[in-house]
């Protein structure tokens, strides 16, 4: 269906969890989130129902965040669950990796079509810095995993930081050269505790071109660009949220893991959805598509998202 802009939205991000294995330093607190009494979260049962109003409003591409979706108890089921609506074309799982060696078999079962790998920093210490609870061998365990599930395309998201890891670009880029995954460098978004970083922190992807003039440009897929260095078997991906606004190319909405249809990323507003069923709950998420704000407002001020990332599903 189409928003107030004429934008087709097709693309929903349902959040299962706000919990998360990791305390990453630019979305979460070190002490993480108070756990919320279990009945304040979406159950499984109530995940899936809205899942089915989105597809018939439209949606044909499902991914799950959180939060750390992987910690959430029943994800394969849900991911069953979800793979068997009639007329979702994908769906997509974007993880920090960490249970992915548990998980990445009974996931490709499920049916879960592609895996999005969260990954910041090829150095130990510094994963281990930025993460506070995480160990970077975890993570290249669960990639490894998801390889040999039969996961092909694995996106590997890398969060550029100005004085954390932009001195690793080139060790990134290098990647693509030996496997065929899409590495992706995404510019740091002023929200929730990184909203207070230094301006040096917030780097334009676009400085990775500058540097690398050898990329050469491929088709754009969603909001990436994308690029490929000569000979390499993976491909680039800068994300900009920043410094070229896509919001005029945006198909996304988002369902919070307690149940509100955010409509942006970056705007305070919120429709709640829990307790809504059938026809009313399909109206609710239609007119929370049709007031999709135009456009987010981070070249101005901070994001107007009122909630940690983690609490919205990145
Ligand atoms: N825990 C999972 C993970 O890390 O992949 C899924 C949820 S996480 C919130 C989703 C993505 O959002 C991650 O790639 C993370 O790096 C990214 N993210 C979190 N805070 C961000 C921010 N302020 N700016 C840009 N990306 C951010
Ligand atoms: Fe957890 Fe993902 Fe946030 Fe890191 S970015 S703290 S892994 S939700």
């Amino acid at each position: 269906m189409q928003d107030c802009c004429g934008r087709t939205i097709d693309y929903l991000r349902l959040s299962v969890t706000d919990l998360c294995s990791y305390r990453c330093r630019y979305c979460m607190e070190p002490e993480g989130v108070e756990k919320r009494a279990h009945g304040d979260i979406l159950s499984l049962e109530e995940l899936a129902e809205m899942a089915e109003a989105a597809v018939r409003c439209g949606v044909k591409k499902i991914r799950l965040t959180g939060g750390e979706p992987l910690v959430r108890r029943g994800i394969v089921d849900l991911c069953r669950t979800l793979r068997s609506i009639p007329g979702l074309e994908e769906l997509c799982l974007t993880t920090n990796g960490q249970r992915l060696p548990q998980l990445a078999g009974p996931l490709r079962q499920a049916g879960v079509d592609r895996l999005n790998i969260s990954l910041d920093t090829l150095r130990p210490d510094r994963f281990a810095a930025m993460t506070r609870l995480g160990r970077l061998e975890e993570v290249l365990a669960g990639i490894r995993a998801a390889e040999a599930a039969g996961f092909s395309g694995l996106k590997l998201d890398t969060v550029l930081i100005g004085g954390f890891n932009d001195d690793e670009v080139g060790d990134f880029l290098a990647l693509t050269m030996v496997y065929p995954w899409e590495v992706r460098f995404i510019e740091l978004m002023p929200m929730g505790p990184c909203a207070a970083w230094d301006k040096s922190c917030f780097l334009s992807v676009d400085s990775i071109l500058q540097r690398y003039p050898t990329l050469q440009e491929i088709d754009p897929q969603g909001v990436a660009r994308r690029y490929r260095l000569p000979g390499a078997r993976g491909t680039v991906g800068l994300i900009s949220p920043l410094s070229h606004d896509f919001c005029a190319q945006c198909r996304r909405i988002r369902i919070t893991s307690d149940g509100h249809l955010k409509g942006c990323l970056h705007s305070g507003e919120e429709l709640p959805l829990r307790g809504l069923h059938g026809a009313a709950l399909e109206a609710a998420i239609r007119r929370g598509i049709a007031q999709k704000p135009p456009r987010h407002h981070l070249a101005e001020r901070p994001s107007d998202a009122g909630r940690t990332m983690n609490r919205i599903g990145g």
